[in-house]
């Protein structure tokens, strides 16, 4: 029963994603107008702006004006849906605090939210990685998770680890920039892996780091096997990065670590 009301959480929580996703990267403040058609501009009653069953029942047109409306609103309503509830399943199950579902909630929000950002615009707003930075450091010192450290001393030094981080690889970026003439990752991408110290402390850096360029290279070898992708061909990044810190703080960065040293183990002694 707690599942089918977190559902509906999560679809409301997709529709704010969409709502973000088209707004932010206009400048259109993220609460207020109400929704509105974007091309008669008439505003959408409640009625007609329920999540995925509304697209459905209007056949995807505005009720007004009968413009097309895209089926990736509904999508992406579904796909959180299922990632929201499937993070309060997991961390419901591993009986952590009613805390760590806000968290998780919090973190696979903006997560996704951004990722769509970079799909579409190849940009990763800082409003949503300082608020992804204030929620890491809170997160930090109010729970009881395996990546909390409870001591605002360590918190400190995990904003200390990062910033070093960030402005260190940002220094080899800049030698490797001008040396090849083009840029092997984004700062936007760089400032996402700094902040996964802040929230998961150096070794989450390395399981985040490891599932995103697991996933990249998979999807790379796809793409180019199914000829969807050119060679040297940008790719957004900050999905394979979001999917990292997200897997991160489901299983714990300790999880993905072994799975990777096993591997290597079982390489080693094939
Ligand atoms: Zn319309």
């Amino acid at each position: 029963m707690i599942y089918f009301f977190v559902f509906f959480i999560c679809l409301s929580l997709g529709s704010f994603i969409n709502v973000i996703r088209y707004r932010l990267p206009e400048n259109i403040s993220i609460i207020y107008p109400r929704s509105f058609c974007f091309n008669c501009n008439n505003q959408i009653k409640w009625f007609d702006n329920v999540p995925i069953f509304s697209w459905f029942f209007l056949k995807g047109k505005c009720r007004v004006c009968n413009i097309p409306i895209s089926f990736q609103y509904p999508l992406v309503e579904f796909l959180y849906s299922f990632i929201g509830t499937y993070s309060f399943y997991k961390v419901y199950e591993d009986k952590y605090s009613f805390l760590e579902v806000i968290y998780v909630l919090l973190l696979s929000t903006i997560l996704f939210s951004i990722s769509l950002i970079d799909i579409d615009h190849y940009w990763v707003p800082s409003n949503f990685c300082n608020l992804l930075i204030i929620i890491g450091v809170i997160s930090n010192l109010f729970s009881n998770n395996s990546f909390c450290t409870q001591n605002i001393i360590q918190a400190l030094l995990r904003i200390f680890i990062s910033i070093i981080f960030y402005f260190f690889i940002k220094f080899l970026l800049n030698l490797q920039e001008k040396k090849f003439k083009i840029r092997l990752i984004g700062l936007g991408d760089i400032k996402l892996f700094a902040i996964s110290i802040i929230w998961f402390g150096p070794e989450g850096l390395l399981s985040t780091f490891l599932i995103s360029i697991y996933f990249a290279l998979l999807i790379g070898l796809l793409g180019r096997l199914f000829k969807k992708l050119k060679p040297l061909q940008k790719v957004p990044f900050v999905p394979f990065i979001s999917l990292g810190m997200w897997l991160t703080f489901i299983f714990g960065s300790q999880f993905w670590v072994n799975i990777w040293l096993d591997f290597g183990y079982s390489i080693n002694n094939f």
